[in-house]
């Protein structure tokens, strides 16, 4: 079977992770540390904003909590987006209110969050589909008129570029995900950008016991210096999603081959392109009309026979999928989902599949996956 996304680790990181073992530091320290600023580094921001956790997801509702959601607020959310902010904002007591999006990029779009904007909205969740920025001028113009915080999930858009500026920094908050299925995989793991210090200092304290900062490792060098070193004191209740050593050296390892890792998707992404452009059964993925890098994260075609087509892969071989089935089709959000229409999102949850697109991916089997598609007989 060809997968539809694979990691790309070897050697290099194990050499790297017996180096944490042979340290006796398996927590978090200097690895991570190295991972936070080589990744700021990536992104051109200064690495002050950055904070590492344990996945994504944690950094999405970490983002409900600081932004203090609460039952007053209303929290708009493209319907094509992953289910952790569903359940982040829904956990929040905070009320969901869904919008759609372009059906081809299937990005959100300033006027598709407009029509949802009410005196009590709060906060706008962005996802950059597949990498492909969203386009963020007039979305940050028109929430900088309502007051509205934007956080950005980039899990799947690490070194994407919107006019020169990495997506996830251009909001209040951005996160990225190092999950098993990511770019750069950590087998677990996750990035955050929160542009106000003070918030991002909040945040560390959030993750780590709710431990004042300055006092580093552990609950009992929290009261170091003092004659009963055990003792201490929170600033806030807290959870406990710090990064580890282990997964540090893992992603300062797969920091060095990233670019590598963006040049072979975008070699795969063109060929594809290129080939598939040709049938006219089916749509390529469109271009934007400004400026931007992608990360090249999906792949995606839409064609009304979508479904046979998923099956004649999957029988040939060929893993595919769609992502992201539309919230507001999962009985868990249904309550929000009353007055409104999402045709947008239903269109390409019909019609759009992502196929395999990853850096492991071998000549043959982008050829395969080519001729494939050219030879299915949807008529
Ligand atoms: C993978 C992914 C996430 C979740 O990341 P985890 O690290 O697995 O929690 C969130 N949003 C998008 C768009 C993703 O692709």
């Amino acid at each position: 079977m060809i997968n539809l996304f694979q990691p790309a680790v070897g050697k290099e990181e194990l050499d790297e992770v017996a180096k944490v073992f042979q340290s006796n530091w398996l927590g978090k320290g200097n690895y991570v540390k190295d991972f936070e600023k080589g990744f700021a580094n990536n992104l051109n921001v200064s690495s002050e904003h950055f904070l590492s956790t344990t996945s994504c997801t944690e950094a999405i509702f970490l983002s409900a909590d600081l932004f203090e959601f609460s039952s007053n607020d209303e929290i708009i959310i493209p319907s094509i987006s992953f289910p952790s902010i569903g359940s982040a904002v829904l956990s929040s007591g905070a009320k969901i209110v869904f919008c759609d999006v372009d059906k081809r990029s299937l990005n959100v779009r300033a006027d598709d969050i407009k029509s949802k904007i009410t005196n009590n909205t709060k906060a706008v969740y962005v996802t950059h589909y597949g990498g492909v920025p969203c386009d963020m001028d007039p979305i940050i113009e028109l929430c900088n008129i309502h007051n509205i915080k934007i956080i950005e999930d980039s899990a799947c858009s690490i070194k994407s570029f919107y006019k020169g500026k990495a997506c996830g920094t251009l909001g209040d908050m951005g996160m990225w995900s190092f999950d098993a299925m990511k770019t750069l995989s950590t087998a677990d793991g996750g990035m955050m950008y929160i542009k106000d210090l003070d918030k991002r200092k909040v945040a560390e304290e959030k993750l780590y016991l709710g431990l004042p900062l300055k006092q580093k490792s552990g609950i009992d060098s929290s009261t170091q210096g003092n004659s009963n070193w055990w003792e201490f004191e929170m600033n806030r209740p807290g959870r406990r999603a710090i990064m580890n050593n282990v997964t540090g050296a893992i992603g300062c390892v797969q920091l060095n081959k990233l670019n590598k890792f963006l040049q072979r998707r975008e070699y795969i992404y063109n060929k594809y392109y290129n080939e598939l452009k040709k049938l006219d059964w089916l749509e390529v993925p469109p271009m934007s009309n400004f400026e931007y890098t992608s990360s090249f994260y999906f792949f995606w075609i839409q064609t009304k026979y979508r479904d046979k087509l998923a099956r004649y892969l999957l029988d040939n071989g060929v893993y595919t999928t769609f992502r992201y089935w539309p919230l507001h089709k999962v009985n868990l959000f249904k309550e929000f989902c009353v007055d409104g229409d999402y045709p947008n999102a239903d269109f390409a949850a019909k019609y759009t599949l992502n196929i395999p697109l990853h850096q492991e991916l071998a000549e043959d089997d982008i050829q395969k996956i080519i001729t494939l598609i050219k030879e299915f007989n949807a008529f």
